[in-house]
């Protein structure tokens, strides 16, 4: 007689178990945000890709890029579209690329662990502020620049979010100022020690755009996360065999947007 065997569960099953648990005991506004991610990362995706070249963010992808086809509703619903034509154009056939299901995917994972962490208008504001710093890690990630446009009212947002609070206003308004000080003074030392730029204005501003979310007090948690991804990130770079030269540029603004979301919902480092 064969017993029957006690199998522990696996990290995919228990990840599946806490998934299904969470969607379980969602309510009305946690199923609307649900339903509303995957067309706001659609529009994230069309952030990222036309607002460094200043094109109009208003008007839909109305054209396949490959053949020019006219694409219709049907063409252009999130990640459906792309799962029922199998990543291609229904018209040419072209690959249709993974950018825009790899962001809209992203904008629902973001909306999943937002509301893991919250429940109500929290999870809303937290999924808001994850989905601003994907668009800005993505921008920064593909060309390299961290636009004022998005930075500025990131920024003035945060401030806005506590204004009913005087303490904790002052803590982000602090966290704004300190955050742009110190990597505006960090920029300027490297440029003496190296003679050339290592940390763009960006950067600084994006620093200070998180200090209005996270507060004084979280900032030195956003520098070590930032400080450990970009680390781990330049390892994963040599062991794929790639050249990593004192020149080499990695942006820094994917890992301080990642940083500041994780310091925003788990919480400053415990010091
Ligand atoms: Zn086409």
């Amino acid at each position: 007689m064969c017993g029957r065997s006690t199998r522990r569960p696996t990290r995919a099953s228990r990840g599946a178990e806490a998934l299904s648990g969470l969607v379980r005991h969602l309510d009305a506004g946690g199923w609307a945000l649900l339903a509303v991610s995957p067309l706001v990362g659609s529009f994230v995706g069309t952030v990222i890709r036309r607002l460094p070249d200043g094109e109009p963010l208003w008007r839909g992808r109305s054209r396949c890029e490959s053949c020019g086809a006219l694409l219709r509703p049907r063409d252009l619903m999130p990640l459906v579209s792309w799962g029922i034509a199998a990543g291609r154009c229904r018209h040419c056939g072209a690959e249709l690329g993974w950018f825009y299901p790899a962001v809209e995917a992203a904008t629902i994972a973001l909306a999943l662990i937002s509301l893991a962490v919250d429940g109500g208008a929290d999870a809303w504001l937290n999924w808001l502020l994850g989905c601003w710093l994907l668009a800005l890690g993505w921008i920064d990630l593909r060309r390299g620049v961290l636009p004022d446009v998005l930075t500025l009212p990131l920024l003035a947002a945060g401030l806005v979010a506590a204004a009913w609070s005087p303490p904790e206003l002052l803590d982000r308004a602090l966290g704004a100022a300190l955050g742009y000080i110190a990597l505006r003074a960090l920029a300027l030392v490297y440029r003496r020690l190296r003679g050339r730029e290592g940390l763009g204005g960006g950067d600084a501003k994006l620093f200070a755009a998180c200090g209005a979310w996270v507060g004084a007090s979280g900032l030195a948690g956003v520098v070590f996360g930032a400080a450990t991804g970009a680390l781990l990130a330049a390892l994963c770079w040599r062991l794929a065999g790639r050249e990593l030269r004192r020149d080499t540029e990695l942006p820094f603004g994917p890992f301080l947007a990642a940083a500041a979301w994780i310091v925003w919902l788990a919480g400053p480092l415990p010091l």
